[in-house]
């Protein structure tokens, strides 16, 4: 049965880096087989300037009704002015909510060909291959009450709420584990529970259902520890699994250890597998336009998509061999050229992958 992806491009280099995305999957359709249907629509910025705000209904329903949401990336500049209720990035959290989408899978694995991009010494992070589980639906983000009020002092406060009721620390606990026994069964859950009753709170969580994982090794690390672990000696870790304020801090300081963020995917799933791929990255306002954004993190987070939302992990497979294959020919996007190779730009890099697919 054809089954549909939700294309969203977003913003900033989005639409660039999608194109290139959508360069593959129409390959594997032509010549692989992959029987999908890609269908278009608006989020963030680009919506707001079409319908005046961040998630329209139409957009919601294709991605409700699909079996898959691809997503370049939301927000820039030109909509910062605007109140945080209708800016770009609320149509990602919207969607995240809406999906159902608690948990986030963002992979930080070192190509061996990249191994000098990274800013750390190689001997540190060669062979890196650490996976982030990041709760996404709750915690701070969407905790109540917030917003900024005046105190009994008569002086103005922000406040936020980190809240986690059980079931939403055991649903993320148990992707951790489950990925950590794909994997090298180790998990490393990463709290603040030396300050945060929260915390506190989802470690005696995780502790309960590690019973259910005896052949996982389950270890606890505060936060500002794992920070410093991860720069320090980063091979330590196989799977993280932490609240969704931390990940989005510990994935993005990840990403930096393997060189560049424009070649890191992530998967965002519900209770079904179905999901909403995107790259690690933001939309990178700064080189929007250029024709230099490296479209691998996209291309990444397809092959993501093929494997856990349409079940066709052969073709996962061969799209990351391709992406592998045009690394070690030494094509290199502005962003991971450090270590010198062959300069290219977005459009030339999808259409190397492409060619290394059609070759492989
Ligand atoms: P960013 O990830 O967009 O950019 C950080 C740096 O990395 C920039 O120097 C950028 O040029 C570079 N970079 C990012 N992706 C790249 C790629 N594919 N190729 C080459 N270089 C790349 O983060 P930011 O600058 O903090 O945020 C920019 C905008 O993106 C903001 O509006 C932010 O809110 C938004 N954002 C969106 C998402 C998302 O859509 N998931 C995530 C993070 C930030």
């Amino acid at each position: 049965m054809t089954q549909m992806i939700a294309m969203l491009a977003g913003d900033g280099i989005g639409p660039e880096i999608m194109t290139e995305a959508e360069k593959v999957l129409n390959t594997l359709k032509s010549d692989f087989g992959l029987d999908v249907e890609l269908e278009h629509a608006l989020v963030g910025g680009a919506a707001i300037d079409a319908t005046g705000g961040p998630l329209p209904a139409e957009t919601l329903e294709l991605a409700k009704k699909s079996d898959a949401v691809l997503l370049g990336a939301v927000g820039g500049p030109k909509w910062e002015p605007l109140d945080i209720s209708i800016r770009p990035e609320k149509g990602l959290l919207g969607l995240r909510s809406e999906l159902n989408l608690f948990a986030n899978l963002r992979p930080a694995i070192l190509y061996p060909e990249l191994a000098n991009a990274s800013t750390l010494k190689p001997e540190v992070v060669a062979g890196l291959d650490i996976l982030i589980v990041r709760e996404l639906t709750g915690g701070i983000y969407f905790g109540q009450p917030r917003g900024i009020r005046t105190n009994e002092n008569g002086e103005q406060e922000g406040f936020n709420t980190l809240v986690y009721a059980e079931s939403e620390i055991e649903r993320i606990a148990r992707i951790g584990f489950e990925s950590a026994q794909k994997r090298d069964k180790r998990l490393c859950s990463v709290d603040k529970a030396n300050v945060l009753e929260a915390t506190e709170f989802w470690r005696n969580v995780i502790d309960r259902v590690a019973k259910d994982y005896p052949d996982v090794e389950v270890t606890h690390m505060y936060v500002d520890n794992a920070a410093m672990q991860l720069v320090r000696y980063p091979k330590q870790f196989d799977v993280m699994v932490t609240t969704n304020m931390f990940g989005d801090i510990l994935s993005d300081l990840a990403s930096q250890l393997t060189g560049s963020i424009g070649m890191l995917p992530s998967a965002s799933l519900d209770e079904n597998n179905k999901g909403m791929y995107e790259p690690s990255h933001g939309s990178a306002p700064d080189i929007a336009g250029q024709g230099i954004a490296n479209p691998l993190a996209t291309i990444l987070s397809a092959a993501m998509m093929l494997r856990y939302s349409l079940n066709r992990a052969d073709l996962a497979d061969k799209v990351e061999a391709a992406v592998s294959k045009v690394l070690q020919d030494g094509l290199r996007t502005k962003d991971i050229a450090g270590d010198g190779g062959t300069e290219v730009t977005t459009v030339e890099m999808g259409d190397a992958v492409v060619k290394a697919l059609l070759a492989g």
